[in-house]
């Protein structure tokens, strides 16, 4: 055994170690990067900034953990790579039309966000997709005419009012139909109002894609018109002599497709509906390929749901270049490319920081030495720890087990006592530890033994809500890249999996990206007294804001918006304080002015019964009413 631990170099550990151990090269996209002085750093315009100092700039102005820290410059910067990537994909295909990405709302609607996506986006004429009327509304509002609005989704009359206005006003503004029913509605608005609609036409795919939303595509997915009804829209507008205004055709095969293989099969399917669409005599003029534009959360570059096995380049060459070979085959003029690309434009730009509020360990107290007339079955296991070798392991595994349980038995049957009982509890956690170390030294875990790991790992407490802020990990068992952001000048000697605040089994993580595979559990750093210890969840800005619920009434966290400078300093731009627990019960129709009254109700009555003074009373009273006022989470 000894020679075993011996393996493990005691070689001072280095801030790249880190790195490697956490990957954040390789999901980082230029993003993210550490420090020599073992910071993680956000990283734009060839500067970077150490996120503990941000976050010691937030406990300057009192903004209290958990915050979600958006940088703008990387949102910016998202737009930017994607736009000029198409256009390299273009120039290099001699592609004969430009590129419009617009954003879809439904991603992260948050107005900081959309915000800054319509005015960094004005220089690329980026636009955005709208899914309601709500959607449509922030989209008039944050866009200029001449922009590009595609509406998706079900459109009732006002929707469509409000869309034709729109167009009227001289927004690029597209009705896509997903269902024959909103053709009527559309002719007979657009006749009412005297105005010429723009209108786009959902296709269904049969090409399926891998990955967690591939019910997008295929026969039975709910989107989209099949040949049959496309050719009864195209009748139907031919007979209202309105096929010119069918310009734009537009197709969706899912999000965060893995795979650029399906990418590409989904592409030709497209293509193929769009050469007979305008043989069938459409005006098209743009082709939508939707979104699908995966991030690599794992770094992996791989297959994987959590990955991709492409780079943005190479998906804009595939759409660009397969599009084209389709179209030049069938002497068919190239239309405007629109992607609807939503998570590789803000995932990056959102990153979840909280600290961590104490931990549990599973390991012995280490009193357990030795007594002169111990129970033997003590014995027996501590010398399991002697004996133990790589060759004897799974022996040693089962063991362990067998003499613990008799000793549990033989506690329950009377003939154990508690301090023998817990003795065994602590060398049994002994020999586990020394197991889970001999294991670390093997190329292959034994099966058995595969929960080992995660059933002797700590718990750290963070500070935030699963459920509010990464409901995605809960919901669909998404992976995001997680690590401390400083002291990765340290090694992180500790196995954890993370709680969360929540009264809920549910509001732990315990599955983290790793080098291949997913890991159960996540290195860190052994707190130390009198200092904050502070994770980061990355790559969290897509669906995971609005989707997020009130699970224990943790409500949404305080939000703060940097901006890096090209000297490498940094300013604040925006803060939005989080929920107060009076927003919350609010949300939950309690009305907090009653709820005071209450409970100054119920001090009075303690004064009546004499259990406190008047004096007391208003002390209390103004307490509670500093709480509602209060943040949700953990105020140290
Ligand atoms: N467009 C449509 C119609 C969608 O349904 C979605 C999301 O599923 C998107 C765009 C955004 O996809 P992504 O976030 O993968 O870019």
């Amino acid at each position: 055994m000894d020679q075993i631990l011996d393996q493990k170099k005691n070689q001072p550990w280095q801030a790249k170690q880190s790195a490697d151990l956490y990957g954040i090269e390789r999901w980082g996209n230029d993003y993210f990067g550490l420090s020599d002085a073992g910071h993680v750093t956000a990283k734009t315009l060839n500067t970077e900034v150490a996120l503990v100092d941000i976050v010691k700039g937030m406990v300057d102005r009192d903004l209290q953990m958990p915050v979600l820290l958006r940088v703008e410059n990387i949102l910016d910067a998202q737009i930017q790579r994607l736009s000029e990537a198409f256009s390299s994909a273009i120039a290099t295909a001699s592609y004969t039309q430009s590129y419009r990405g617009v954003y879809p709302i439904k991603v992260n609607q948050q107005a900081q966000v959309v915000e800054e996506i319509a005015d960094f986006g004005k220089r690329y004429h980026h636009g955005l997709e709208v899914g309601s009327k709500p959607e449509m509304i922030i989209a008039l509002s944050s866009l200029e005419p001449g922009r590009l609005i595609i509406c998706n989704g079900y459109k009732d009359e006002e929707f469509i009012e409000l869309g034709l206005q729109a167009i009227k006003l001289g927004f690029e503004c597209f009705f896509v139909i997903e269902t024959p029913s909103e053709l009527p509605i559309i002719i007979e608005r657009s006749r009412a109002l005297n105005i010429r609609p723009m209108i786009g036409i959902r296709i269904k795919m049969i090409s399926q894609v891998s990955g967690h939303w591939n019910s997008t595509s295929g026969d039975r997915s709910i989107f989209g018109l099949t040949a049959t009804q496309l050719i009864d829209v195209v009748d139907s507008l031919r007979q209202e002599q309105m096929l010119d205004c069918l310009q734009l055709m537009h197709c969706h095969l899912g999000s965060q497709i893995p795979s650029l293989e399906d990418i590409r099969n989904g592409v030709i399917e497209a293509s193929r509906y769009y050469v007979d669409l305008v043989r069938e005599g459409a005006a098209l003029t743009h082709i939508d390929f939707g979104g699908g534009l995966a991030v690599d959360y794992s770094g992996i570059q791989s297959e994987d749901n959590h990955s991709r096995n492409y780079s943005l380049e190479e998906y804009c060459e595939i759409l660009v270049g397969t599009l084209k070979q389709t179209l030049d085959n069938e002497s068919v003029a190239h239309p405007v490319i629109v992607t609807e690309s939503g998570r590789a434009v803000v995932a990056y730009a959102s990153v979840l920081l909280f600290n961590i509020l104490d931990t549990t360990t599973f390991e012995s107290s280490g009193k357990s030495l030795p007594q002169a007339d111990e129970n033997p079955l003590l014995a027996k296991l501590r010398n399991i720890s002697t004996h133990l070798t790589t060759d004897n392991i799974e022996q040693s595994y089962e063991q362990v087990h067998l003499y613990r349980n008799q000793i549990r038995d033989g506690f329950k049957a009377g003939q154990v006592d508690l301090r023998c009982r817990a003795s065994a509890e602590n060398i049994f956690l002994d020999v586990l530890h020394n197991i889970a170390d001999a294991l670390d030294t093997m190329d292959q875990i034994p099966e058995s033994m595969a929960g080992l790991k995660l059933s002797l790992a700590d718990i750290y407490y963070g500070n935030f809500s699963l459920f509010q802020s990464l409901p995605d990990i809960w919901a669909i068992d998404q992976l995001f890249p997680i690590m401390p952001i400083h002291r990765l000048d340290e090694e992180p000697t500790r196995q954890a999996v993370i709680a969360d605040i929540t009264c809920d089994c549910d509001g732990k993580i315990d599955n983290f990206i790793g080098l291949t595979e997913p890991e159960k559990t996540l290195p860190l750093h052994p707190l130390k007294v009198g200092e904050e210890y502070y994770l980061g969840v990355f790559l969290v800005g897509a669906y995971q804001e609005t989707l997020g619920d009130l699970h224990n009434l943790f409500g949404d966290t305080n939000v703060v918006s940097v901006r890096l400078n090209r000297d490498g300093s940094f300013d604040f731009v925006k803060e939005i304080l989080g929920d107060t627990i009076s927003d919350v019960l609010s949300y939950v129709e309690y009305e907090p002015k009653q709820v005071e009254l209450s409970y100054r109700n119920t001090a009075e009555r303690a004064v009546q019964q004499g259990r406190i003074s008047v004096a007391e009373r208003q002390q209390m009273i103004k307490a509670f009413r500093a709480s509602m006022q209060g943040y949700t989470y953990y105020e140290r």
